[in-house]
């Protein structure tokens, strides 16, 4: 089934099995593997673990980092290119233990490194890295501890740089570096005027945060100049923000930072290293254009553009090929996690038969002006005259409300009202798709009448860019798909927020505020999939409502329809949610059994009942925070 996109934004590693389910392909060195992702929630089911479940598939790690380092490496060979390439992993964009162990793992052959930005990031990188030709980059501002904890990184023999962000950093590191008598390896994040397109335009361009500017880099050459250390510089890196939709703004900005590789190594400095940082961009909604949650151009574009660009740059001038280190977070890691909940509920916004309209029935013998409009519109509903009928319907419907809100009719002709409009407007969006030029107001009306299927999820927790910054991801139902939808629905998640929701797709190749989808069977799950949720969602997910982390499954392909779980991880439950938000839960189920007995004491319940209840007390502290089926 083509409605949902997967063949376009599924990275070749999804899409839909004759069963009608969805399939992951796992490239093996033996050949790819599939997996249906029913046969592994049916797994999960069958030991107790509940939806919502992130599951993390560990083979399309290790397939992106091959991907990533092929391509460069089939670039440098298709070119003049004398350099190397080394990728890293920025720890932010995923830092779980696993994810990181497994990435260090399977980078090893490449000499694949980490990034970090932080002490605690630093510290997870220094513990993890094995090969000791790996660069460990330290980006972000550093204080005293950070330095001397890099410092001991380049004892240990670990290629770890410094990226200096501003120049007050230099001298705590020309300071720590002569106490502890180690000598470090620097680097210089630059601003550069290059803008890109996107969500994240800010990082890039003179004003933004991050980088020195030409004046501060000049000052930083002289500075290491004045005390003959000028050969520790020998990267030059810049970011220009993450997600770049457009390959231009990539071109861009390395033709711009070769003029200052160029004109650097004139001053004098010894680079070795040229760091892009990342940027390369997620294809989420399988448009493959230039908005913000797409990118015009392929994983090989990018690398040939890239080494083309600084061959170009430099070899006219005979200066040598530095090492290219790329930062990509974001596109190595987000196919790996995939979100999977049941839907709970469906509020349909069809009209309700059971209304009775007949004055009989109502008890009204005299219905006002609004209703009988509207009454008449339906009884001569005309096909042909679609906008017509719908605009008398929305008109209607706005009087009756006018008229009830003033006390002119009463909340069952008011009731009658948007019944009857719910009953005409469904007619019609089922016509328009027969309409030659459909009006903007009617090709919305599928979206305005889509019904709300509750998820039993929290877009804060799981998916907070689609919250944040209104990233669109791919979703759909991982079953079923054998049989067309026949519903619209908008996804609400567990939360009371009114931005708890999901409600912007790509559907049939284009945007829209709906997605089709399959009416409940009673007695059987529905389960939805969010993909590409692998980087930044889990880091940046929040406790709004106090939703905690879900339950994380991590599974390797081994073979056809064959896999093993490598690590069950149990979400938050209630009491570790309380505690994050400084309760203490044995005060409080102290607290409530004191309360409880109280009762008891008073004669309101008795004793059973007062045990029964804090037992109900006590089991929902120990629970998940998700709706479960027990
Ligand atoms: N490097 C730096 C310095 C960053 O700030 C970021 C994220 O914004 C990245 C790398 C990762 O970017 P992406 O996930 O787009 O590859």
């Amino acid at each position: 089934m083509n409605l949902y996109g997967v063949h376009r934004w599924g990275c070749g590693f999804f899409g839909v099995a004759d069963s009608g389910n969805v399939f992951v392909d796992a490239p093996l060195e033996s050949g790819s593997r599939r997996i249906e992702l029913t046969d592994v929630v049916a797994e999960l089911k069958s030991i107790g673990f509940e939806m919502p479940i992130v599951l993390r598939l560990e083979n399309l790690i290790t397939a992106r980092v091959t991907q990533l380092n092929q391509a460069f490496r089939n670039a440098i060979e298709s070119t003049n290119y004398k350099g190397d390439y080394q990728g890293v992993f920025p720890i932010k964009v995923n830092q779980q233990n696993h994810v990181i162990e497994h990435l260090v793992r399977c980078g090893d052959k490449f000499a694949f490194g980490l990034e970090a930005g932080s002490k605690p990031e630093l510290l997870i990188a220094m513990a993890s890295l094995r090969n000791k030709e790996s660069p460990l980059i330290c980006n972000g501002y550093k204080d005293r501890e950070f330095i001397d904890l890099g410092l001991n990184a380049v004892r240990l023999g670990f290629r770890c740089f410094f990226v200096i962000e501003n120049l007050h950093e230099l001298d705590l590191i020309l300071e720590r570096s002569k106490t502890l008598g180690i000598e470090p390896l620097l680097g210089a994040r630059i601003k550069l005027s290059t803008k890109v397109e996107g969500n994240w335009q800010n990082d890039s361009g003179d004003r933004s945060l991050f980088g020195l500017t030409t004046i501060q880099l000049i000052t930083l050459v002289d500075k290491l100049k004045h005390v003959n250390k000028l050969h520790l510089l020998e990267m030059l890196h810049f970011h220009l923000g993450s997600q770049i939709p457009n390959i231009r703004n990539i071109r861009d900005g390395v033709n711009e930072a070769c003029r200052y590789f160029i004109d650097m190594t004139k001053e004098g400095a010894n680079l070795k290293y040229l760091d892009l940082g990342g940027g390369l961009a997620v294809d989420y909604d399988g448009s493959a254009s230039t908005n913000q949650n797409s990118r015009n151009y392929d994983i090989n574009e990018y690398c040939i553009d890239v080494v083309e660009a600084i061959d170009n740059a430099l070899t006219p001038l005979g200066i040598p090929h530095p090492t290219i280190i790329t930062e990509s977070g974001r596109w190595l890691i987000a196919p790996m996690s995939i979100l999977l909940f049941d839907i709970l509920a469906v509020e349909e916004f069809a009209a309700n038969q059971k209304i009775k309209s007949e004055s009989g029935n109502s008890g009204i013998d005299n219905w006002c002006e609004p209703v009988l409009c509207l009454f008449d519109t339906e009884s001569n509903f005309d096909q042909h005259r679609l906008q017509e009928n719908y605009n008398d319907t929305i008109y209607n419907l706005d009087q009756s409300r006018r008229q009830f809100s003033s006390g002119k009719i009463s909340l069952r002709e008011k009731a009658i009202a948007e019944n009857t409009s719910l009953r005409i407007l469904n007619r019609i969006v089922n016509l328009v798709p027969s309409l030659p030029y459909p009006s903007p107001e009617l090709l919305d009306l599928k979206d305005k009448l889509a019904d709300i299927y509750y998820g039993n999820f929290s877009v804060f927790q799981s998916l907070p860019d689609a919250w944040a910054i209104e990233q669109i991801f791919p979703v759909m139902p991982i079953h079923r798909l054998s049989e067309m939808p026949t519903k619209n629905g908008v996804i609400a998640d567990l939360t009371c927020d009114c931005d708890g929701k999901l409600d912007r797709f790509f559907v049939d190749s284009a945007s829209s505020g709906s997605l089709p989808l399959h009416e409940l069977r009673s007695g059987e799950d529905y389960l939805l999939g969010v993909f590409l949720v692998g980087a930044y969602q889990e880091t940046l997910g929040d406790l709004h409502n106090l939703f905690g982390d879900t339950n994380v499954a991590s599974v390797r392909i081994t073979g056809d329809r064959e896999f093993e779980f490598l690590e069950l991880i149990n979400g938050d439950n209630v009491a570790d949610l309380l505690s994050y938000v400084e309760y203490q839960p044995k005060l409080l189920l102290e607290q409530f059994r004191e309360m409880t007995m109280a009762s008891f004491n008073d004669g309101r319940i008795s004793l059973d009942e007062a045990e029964n209840t804090v037992a109900v007390y006590s089991a929902a502290l120990k629970s998940i925070s998700y709706l479960t089926s027990s």
